[in-house]
């Protein structure tokens, strides 16, 4: 495809937090405080937001319920313009969402901002609504053996299995860590923007090591920094 393949991460990327976080403090606040640090590198976390899913319609919560609040998580500044753009010129792009948050509260966001429609592909893990209204999670990306990255997903392995060799340039659009192995995948003919003072940021700029990537690297603090960029592409 004579295209390029923009791919933008959701959580502390699209949307200026991290969804399960903010539903986890907002409806189960006595289960997020309880967590420690490393939870996350060392659990699976689609099982255990499974699990809070069912508790939170023991407490009473609805899925309307969660879909008002999540609905109300704003965009990070001059995303919903940047999505635009890039939804005004699919003839250059192909505009996809990577990102190991639910298809659900993806959805509701989007929709929300009325911006899905700017992107060709939502990649993923799956929804659905069960007979008792409660959300049922389908992992996607799991199933990897990559070394770096934890089991809930390895965008690498994702993108080696339906996108890669179909575009003639990668630009990819993310904040964390968990970004690093496909960062590492990219060409000198590829680019990434990774947000100022977050985790891959750290790793690649603050601690100098740059060399560990083999594609341009630019960094952003919102959506019009890339905007001024991406144009030109
Ligand atoms: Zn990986």
């Amino acid at each position: 495809m004579d295209k390029t393949l923009i791919i933008i991460d959701f959580d502390n990327t699209l949307v200026d937090v991290d969804v399960d976080w903010e539903i986890l403090q907002h409806f189960l606040p006595e289960v997020a405080e309880s967590l420690p640090d490393t939870f996350y590198q060392e659990n699976d976390w689609l099982q255990f937001m499974q699990d809070n899913y069912i508790q939170m319609k023991q407490k009473g919560y609805s899925i309307n319920d969660i879909n008002k609040f999540v609905s109300s998580i704003p965009l990070t500044i001059d995303f919903k313009y940047l999505c635009n753009y890039l939804g005004e010129n699919k003839n250059k792009f192909y505009n996809i969402i990577l990102s190991g948050s639910t298809e659900y509260n993806i959805h509701a966001i989007l929709h929300a901002n009325g911006i899905e429609k700017c992107f060709d592909e939502i990649i993923c893990n799956k929804s659905i609504l069960d007979k008792d209204s409660i959300l049922k999670l389908i992992p996607v990306g799991y199933g990897h053996n990559c070394k770096y990255c934890n089991k809930n997903q390895c965008k690498t392995y994702i993108y080696n299995q339906s996108l890669k060799g179909k575009f003639k340039k990668i630009i990819f659009i993310c904040d964390g860590s968990n970004d690093l192995c496909l960062a590492k995948r990219l060409s000198n003919n590829d680019i990434l923007y990774t947000r100022i003072d977050h985790k891959l940021y750290n790793i690649l700029i603050k601690n100098r090591n740059q060399n560990i990537v083999n594609c341009s690297i630019y960094p952003w603090k919102n959506g019009n920094d890339i905007f001024n960029l991406i144009k030109y592409q």
